[in-house]
């Protein structure tokens, strides 16, 4: 079994979003059109609480992009992003949602951050979408969604460690490039990790 996986592809990702990633929204056509392909589709959801400790506006004098420590490992801080039940957190309008089998979310513990689909940044807690995957038993994974350097990243490679096929289709993704290069330097360690770009 294969499944399309849809990655974050909400409203604070799109251009006008709180988080924009650049040209974000242009992936919808692409990805509406690859919804055909597939028999199972799975979407995540950033679904943070307000006060998430990634939220930069929690930290007096810090702004956005700004790296700290939490608990022992690197937090990257980010403006106020796809809050629980916030117009930010939902499906960018466009998006077709009809045919979404599994709608994952992650994000929810405010003490730390979630940007693959499938664990904590420290590994230590599931999101469950493993568990899910094994139970529709999928051997293929076919990402696309926002943003290639972060979210998309991490799900693909957390994918491919866990033992699935796994493919980003490079015209269904779009990334921040908070430092120029990112966006390349992600393909290339998502390739290294064994990830397809297609
Ligand atoms: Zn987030």
């Amino acid at each position: 079994m294969k499944v399309l996986l849809m990655v974050d592809i909400q409203n604070d990702f799109s251009p006008t979003g709180s988080l924009a990633v650049k040209d974000g929204d242009e992936i919808i056509p692409f990805v509406n059109d690859q919804q055909d392909a597939f028999d199972l589709i799975v979407a995540t959801q950033d679904w943070h609480p307000k006060n998430h400790s990634s939220f930069a506006e929690h930290y007096p004098g810090k702004s956005p992009g700004e790296v700290i420590t939490l608990g022992d490992i690197e937090q990257i801080l980010w403006p106020t992003h796809c809050v629980q039940n916030s117009y930010g957190a939902e499906f960018i309008s466009g998006l077709k949602t009809k045919k979404i089998n599994q709608v994952v979310q992650k994000g929810m513990n405010s003490n730390i951050d979630s940007y693959s689909g499938f664990f904590d940044n420290d590994h230590k807690n599931a999101t469950g979408l493993h568990q899910y995957l094994q139970d529709q038993k999928v051997n293929d994974i076919y990402i696309v969604g926002l943003a290639t350097d972060y979210c998309v990243k991490f799900t693909a490679l957390d994918a491919a460690q866990l033992g699935y096929s796994t493919t980003v289709l490079k015209k269904g993704v779009r990334g921040v490039d908070l430092a120029s290069g990112d966006i390349e330097q992600a393909f290339a360690e998502m390739q290294t990790a064994g990830v397809k770009i297609d």
